[in-house]
């Protein structure tokens, strides 16, 4: 500890109780702050947890000492002087102990979860089946149920029929064989009131964990047989030996298994990590105290060996709420940064407005004027606009975009739209310069499949500015592309794109910032607007442009298949257009393609033979894709077969029937997506999902199709079904840092979460407070992309 610091807090102390407790300031400094420098570097040199929680604590006491009533002012300076002289004693005395490691709690997510007792290559690899690698995951895998030891029944209380949990001694342990062969091991329990068989079959291998005189705890189904019970129906994880001595607990967890564990296993391990790490559990939620929550080390604890089951629940909940503000911190900083950020304050210009418009074949809904005013807005101001705009399929969205652009272009700037297929890529391109062509811009086209040299004239058109506008996938992140003078990013389709490549996109150029537009065509509920894009301003087109009448949706099994051909028939001869999209196949692009074309070949040999057909999936090559659009927009070809590449944004008015083979595949939001394509006239819709669902879920599934054309009311639904991972396409849980939280269960935590990451990301924009460095480098492990943010890049 320097001394310097030392004598500075001295004087402060003292000028401080002088004045009886004001708030006094020294020099430059406030009195409490020069305590919590001191008490910041006095942290680094403690030996043990302990202190180093009564440090942090009194960190978060003193970070709020102005707050204080002044009796408690007092008593925290009195605590203070003591510690103090306690650590000036020590650090004369040093070097005389043991020279101990500093403790370092940040590791537990770095820590292996094979460094642990019990866990060998096996279990290992069993719990890295189940997303458990670390000893972090390992004691946030939440129990599924308790076994609540005051519910065990004596075996008095026994009846036949039920399900009961009994604790006992082990008596007796036989293996027989029946004369059918069976292999029976039946253990007997005694208990102050009688005895109880376990009975098991044909897992002898049990025999050798049951001695006499061992005290164990079982939950089966109660049975009688010739007058004696049993406990049947038993599994290896349905009874545990309790160790003589060990404290039994109230409350025992059982946890999800399976990958080669058992409840048993994992329980063992999880509580070996308890004890050797619970106390070790970093404070990244620097409010805790003042919410009255449990600290993270108590709630860890609790959360697998609570007293009783609500304690569990707060323990549950309140980890739940840490992940949740984690991820608000996250989009809050980013808010912040991009906030601060040197934006572009566009020129607007009523008569360009105007001239636009004039120059539309159709009128603007309200909704969709609103939303173009709202994004002008954000561009005039040197912030840099970070805006969501949602709205149902079909809604007019592109148009919206074009408003933006078009400002962008009469400012000398270009703009990039990035969409996340390269069908969606092609129908933009070609709209945009249709469009674009009127007003003298220039469009250009970058995806993946174009040939190296048609990439490299691209991109340097960018960087000369001879494009005004670029359409693009991935590609346009991937590559080294490099504008002239960016000054709008447009994402369609969000939700393809993660948090992570809206950040690459957008720190692209990191002298100005450009101004972003996410385009959303799924709708997103409003819970995960919060969770996901925290950091976005939202506009939403609430209307759908005029006439249009809402698709009728049917639901027609496999057997009553050539029904729905007549009907599309009867469509095709009125003139109009059909989709027929083949069932989606996970596995392989290769493979789905594949049942594409074999859809393709049965519907032209058989319903659909007198008629005009094609076909398209992802492996056809860019031209072969683009021709079949074309002739498919143009209307020579009247039937389009294909995978789900075209299930985002494909525009084309006259098609007004879709066929999805094999529907029940498909979740809600791509069935919604793939609807949506029939939705762009005002013609009358129809939409036929043909499929024999096979599960109670899919069944939901299409019945909500039929029931709901709303996009909004169908993501709710989604989210209930499947989750926000899936429904955000993000798979992995470990994306959001959500190993506890549910969103769907803890949805009422997000808003407070929310406010609670905005004061502490107001109160300590670099997250440099002592009690905030654990939260600094857990969000540096868990979004190491998002370093940037901390300035740390
Ligand atoms: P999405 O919101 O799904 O991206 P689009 O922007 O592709 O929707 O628009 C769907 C269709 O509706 C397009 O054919 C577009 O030309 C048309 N459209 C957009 N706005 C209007 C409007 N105000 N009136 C009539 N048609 C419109
Ligand atoms: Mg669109």
């Amino acid at each position: 500890m320097k001394s310097e610091l030392q004598n500075k807090l001295s004087l402060a102390l003292k000028r401080e109780v002088d004045s009886k407790f004001a708030v006094t300031q020294t020099e430059d400094e406030w009195f409490h702050y020069v305590v919590v420098e001191y008490l910041s570097e006095l942290r680094k040199s403690v030996n043990t947890p302990l202190e180093l929680v009564q440090i942090d604590e009194l960190i978060a006491e003193f970070n709020r000492y102005p707050l204080l009533p002044l009796s408690e002012r007092k008593k925290l300076c009195q605590h203070l002087v003591g510690l103090v002289k306690k650590h000036s004693k020590e650090a004369d005395e040093g070097g005389a102990g043991v020279q101990q490691r500093p403790y370092e709690p940040a590791e537990l997510w770095e820590e292996p979860v094979s460094k642990l007792k019990g866990v060998g290559s096996k279990v290992g690899a069993s719990l890295e089946k189940l997303d458990v690698t670390t000893v972090w995951d390992l004691i946030h895998y939440v129990p599924m149920r308790f076994v609540d030891r005051s519910k065990i029944l004596k075996v008095k209380q026994l009846r036949t029929g039920i399900d009961a949990t009994v604790l006992g001694t082990v008596v007796d342990v036989k293996l027989q064989k029946t004369y059918r062969g069976y292999r029976l091991l039946t253990v007997t329990l005694q208990d102050d009131t009688g005895r109880v068989d376990l009975v098991f079959f044909n897992q002898e291998f049990l025999a050798r964990k049951f001695r006499r005189g061992q005290l164990v705890m079982v939950t089966g189904k109660v049975e009688s047989n010739h007058g004696r019970l049993q406990l049947t129906n038993l599994r290896s994880d349905s009874f545990e030996v309790l160790e003589p001595g060990k404290e039994i607990l109230p409350m025992i967890p059982v946890y999800r298994a399976g990958a080669g564990t058992t409840t048993n296993t994992i329980r063992k391990v999880i509580f070996n990590a308890l004890d050797q790490y619970s106390h070790k559990v970093p404070e990244i939620f620097p409010y805790w105290q003042e919410k009255g929550f449990l600290s993270y080390p108590d709630a860890v604890e609790k959360l697998h060996r609570p007293e009783n089951q609500a304690q569990f629940e707060k323990a549950r909940s309140e980890i739940a709420y840490r992940e949740i503000f984690v991820l608000q911190v996250l989009l809050a900083l980013r808010k912040k940064v991009i906030g601060q950020a040197q934006g572009i304050s566009f020129r607007v210009e009523r008569d360009w407005i105007e001239e636009l418009e004039r120059k539309l074949p159709f009128t603007l809904t309200n909704a969709q004027k609103r939303v173009i005013l709202e994004i002008l807005n954000d561009m005039q101001k040197s912030k840099p606009m970070n805006r969501l705009l949602q709205g149902d399929v079909g809604s007019g969205k592109t148009v919206v975009a074009m408003f933006a652009m078009f400002v962008a272009a009469k400012n000398g700037k270009q703009s990039a739209v990035m969409v996340p297929t390269e069908v969606l890529a092609f129908q933009h391109y070609m709209v945009f310069s249709q469009w674009a062509e009127q007003f003298g811009l220039r469009v250009g086209l970058l995806v993946g499949s174009l040939s190296a040299s048609e990439k490299s004239k691209v991109k340097r058109y960018l960087k000369s500015g001879q494009l005004d506008i670029v359409v693009g996938t991935h590609a346009l992140i991937q590559e080294d592309t490099s504008f002239k003078d960016l000054g709008l990013v447009i994402i369609d389709e969000q939700h393809r794109f993660g948090v992570y490549q809206r950040a690459a996109l957008i720190s692209m150029d990191k002298s100005k910032q450009p101004d972003v537009l996410v385009m959303s065509a799924t709708p997103i509920p409003r819970t995960l607007v919060l969770t996901y894009y925290g950091d976005l301003d939202v506009s939403v087109i609430d209307e759908l442009p005029p006439n249009r009448k809402p698709v009728k949706t049917f639901w027609v099994s496999e057997k009553r298949r050539s029904s729905v051909y007549e009907a599309v028939k009867r469509e095709l001869d009125e003139g109009r257009q059909a989709y027929v999209v083949a069932p989606l196949i996970e596995e392989s692009e290769s493979i789905e393609a594949a049942a594409a074309t074999s859809l393709y070949e049965e519907l032209c040999s058989t319903f659909l033979k007198d008629y005009k057909v094609g076909l398209l999936h992802g492996k056809m090559n860019k031209e072969e894709k683009k021709n079949v659009m074309d002739e498919f927009r143009k209307g020579s070809l009247q039937v389009l077969v294909s995978t789900t590449v075209i299930e985002v944004g494909v525009d084309v008015p006259n098609a007004t029937v879709m066929v999805i083979e094999g529907a029940d595949r498909f979740g809600l939001s791509q069935l919604h997506q793939l609807r949506g394509r029939v939705v762009r006239s005002s013609y009358q819709a129809y939409c036929y999902l043909i499929a024999n669902a096979k599960t109670q879920e899919a069944v939901e599934r299409l019945e909500s199709m039929v029931k709901y054309s709303d996009g909004f009311a169908l993501a709710e639904k989604d989210l209930l079904l499947r989750g926000p991972g899936e429904l955000m396409g993000e798979r992995q849980h470990g994306f959001s840092g959500m190993r506890v939280a549910d969103l769907i269960k803890d949805m009422k935590m997000l808003e407070p979460a929310r406010q609670d990451a905005e004061r502490l990301v107001s109160e300590d924009p670099n997250l440099e407070r002592p009690s905030s460095s654990f939260l600094r480098r857990y969000l540096l492990k868990e979004f190491g992309d998002a370093s940037f943010l901390l300035g740390v890049a």
